[in-house]
């Protein structure tokens, strides 16, 4: 089909297959988390066993993109029966095609549960996972087949573009943005309406739309998500901003290591550009777009934006001075708009429900919903998508699930390695970009790490800062060295080999680095120190004071004597026979935790 008119689009849309056409949809994640777990076997086995019984014409299967609640997959969703099974495995494919896709009874044993609840769940609106989530930027994962414009298209799928073509002029559009009040994903949460104004407002024959899809933050992955699981809406928005700067070709900078996204945004450019919605005159218009692909390395300097487009030109990815901005002279020296995945993604809905229907959902500074990647000690873990707003006490205890062992959860690290901690105290406060703010944390692109009552926050900030000063590009020396001497003085503290002078010295470097250095990466290299520093200042002093107990040691009245601890300690200070109580030396331990893992009766105490 060839769209030239939004009429050809509706008229195709009638035409398109829908799951109201089929006697029963079953969708399959086909995320990369549910791949590694065999997912798209299970899908290809289900094929086989449909063709089998020749119940294939009337059962559609749909290898979707991520559902988001990935501790539980590989997920299935039944439609329209409204069943949901988790952690399907291949051995179930032949109970799940006979039981319920033949016979139409429940398998009961793949249904969800919720813990300590008796009764299992059938759909994944009854699972406390998903109740208070709301899905903008998410809404078709999960739900169409990315590697399919048709499904795309039956779900509204580039109606926002034809309407921005044929009702509004560039400025109308920037209005639309700016008034929905939308601000960017990625990182600072910049007006994006307002960043669409500066580019077009500059004069030149050439201006350049840039999706950053180079998410580096570890712990992250909703850009990758939104990618693997709705290609389409990322070309649909770049389009539309292209339209509202007046560019015409637009740039995907996305790391290399992430493939399913990479081939589904392949062939996502080469079916809309096979239908006529990407190339010359889009819908019958004057308005021409086209778009590239560049792979980066996987360097986290290069999700900030001047790095970004450095590594584009073939050149080291190392931030430049601003001014100018990349909207003055960016790609190429011209005006340039980079956003990022998720910001993207809003952009279709907003304009097909307004900039109202936007705005009216969050708080008073940050509009809209944020998704969020649970990781660390938290019992569902995975992506959630939240009103902003939405506290922390309800992502972790009624989304999460809160801890898996039901330990106290101390706090929580967001914005990835450059973010901060927000402790306990604060896990009733509204989550948005300027509340994260005020407590010296920041939304960065929306990782969030949970970490219980054991986690030793020293650690935590040294784990942080081996990172950042490793992704370092060097350029300039509070960050290069800076960053280093931090890591050194943290390292000394761990080792038990620092002062109390150490502390002060800590602290003065960190707002150092922050005020001098180039980039972002720099100016919030220091953030997780600083910030367990300001809270968590008693487990910095134990480390100073070298008061700090260390070593681990074993429960006499929990102690079975199964040996397994002494047979995992790697510098064998363990001692005791089989089925005697065994005793740690103390003086030798080098706090590696390994008995701790080992241990299959938790005998073993922490230090
Ligand atoms: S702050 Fe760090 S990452 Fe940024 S330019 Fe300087 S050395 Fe490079
Ligand atoms: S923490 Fe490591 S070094 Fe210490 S006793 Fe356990 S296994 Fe051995
Ligand atoms: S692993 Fe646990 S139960 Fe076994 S000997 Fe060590 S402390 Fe005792």
């Amino acid at each position: 089909m060839i769209v030239n008119n939004i009429n050809d689009l509706k008229a195709w849309k009638k035409q398109c297959p829908k799951k109201a056409d089929y006697k029963i949809n079953v969708l399959v994640c086909n995320g990369t988390s549910c791949m590694s777990s065999d997912s798209e076997m299970i899908a290809k086995m289900i094929e086989k066993e449909l063709e089998k019984r020749s119940i294939e014409a009337e059962i559609r299967i749909i290898k979707t993109g991520c559902f988001g609640f990935c501790g539980q997959g590989p997920i299935i969703k039944i439609e329209p029966d409204d069943i949901t099974y988790v952690q399907v495995k291949v051995e179930d494919v032949n109970d799940i095609v006979d039981s319920h896709l033949v016979h139409r009874t429940l398998v009961e044993r793949l249904l969800y549960k919720e813990p300590n609840e008796k009764d299992q769940i059938k759909d994944g609106s009854g699972m406390k996972f998903y109740k208070k989530q709301m899905r903008i930027a998410l809404r078709n994962c999960g739900e169409i087949d990315p590697e399919n414009i048709e499904d795309y298209i039956v779900n509204d799928g580039y109606l926002a573009l034809a309407k921005v073509l044929e009702e509004y002029s560039p400025e109308d559009v920037i209005s639309i943005i700016k008034k929905s009040s939308l601000r960017g994903r990625g990182g600072g949460g910049f007006p994006t309406g307002l960043k669409w104004e500066l580019t077009r407002k500059v004069k030149s024959d050439q201006k350049y739309i840039v999706c950053n899809a180079d998410e580096g933050d570890p712990g992250a992955f909703m850009d990758r998500s939104i990618l693997e699981g709705d290609p389409h809406s990322i070309l649909e928005a770049m389009m539309i901003a292209g339209y509202a700067i007046g560019a015409n070709h637009g740039l995907i900078y996305i790391r290399a290591e992430y493939g399913v996204a990479t081939e589904r945004l392949r062939k996502a450019i080469a079916a809309a550009k096979k239908a006529g919605l990407i190339g010359e005159n889009i819908f019958g218009t004057e308005f021409s777009f086209d778009i590239e692909i560049k792979l980066g390395a996987g360097a986290f300097v290069c999700g900030e934006e001047t790095a970004l487009i450095h590594s584009m030109e073939g050149l080291r990815g190392e931030p430049t001075k601003k001014p100018p901005f990349p909207s003055e002279a960016g790609y190429r020296n011209k005006p340039t708009s980079v956003n990022n995945v998720e910001t993207f993604a809003n952009i279709p809905a907003i304009i097909i429900n307004g900039p109202e229907w936007f705005s009216s959902i969050g708080t008073k500074s940050s509009k809209g919903t944020k998704v969020f990647a649970l990781a660390g000690q938290i019992r569902n873990n995975g992506l959630v998508e939240v009103p902003m707003g939405t506290t922390f006490n309800e992502i972790v205890y009624e989304i999460g699930g809160g801890h898996p062992e039901g330990k106290e959860i101390k706090a929580i690290q967001i914005g990835g390695p450059s973010g901060g901690v927000i402790t306990k105290e604060f896990f009733d406060m509204e989550i948005d970009y300027d509340s994260l703010q005020s407590k010296g944390a920041m939304m960065g692109s929306g990782g969030m790490i949970i970490m219980d009552e054991d986690t030793d926050m020293v650690q935590v900030a040294k784990f942080y800062l081996d990172f950042t000063q490793d992704e370092s590009c060097g350029k300039c020396t509070p960050c290069r060295i800076g960053t280093k001497r931090m890591y050194e003085i943290l390292e000394r503290l761990v080792n038990m080999e620092g002062s109390p002078e150490d502390l002060n010295k800590l602290k003065v470097l960190g707002e150092n680095i922050k005020s001098t250095s180039l980039c972002g990466l720099g100016q919030t290299a220091p953030n997780p120190v600083l910030s367990t520093m300001k809270y968590f200042k008693e487990e910095y002093e134990a480390y100073a004071y070298r008061t700090k107990k260390r070593a681990y040691s074993i429960d006499p009245n929990l102690c079975v004597g199964c040996t397994k601890c002494a047979r995992n300690c790697p510098v064998s200070c363990i001692s005791g026979s089989v089925r005697e109580v065994h005793i740690i030396d103390e003086s030798k331990c080098i706090a590696c935790g390994a008995c701790y893992e080992a241990c299959p009766v938790n005998a073993i105490i922490k230090p």
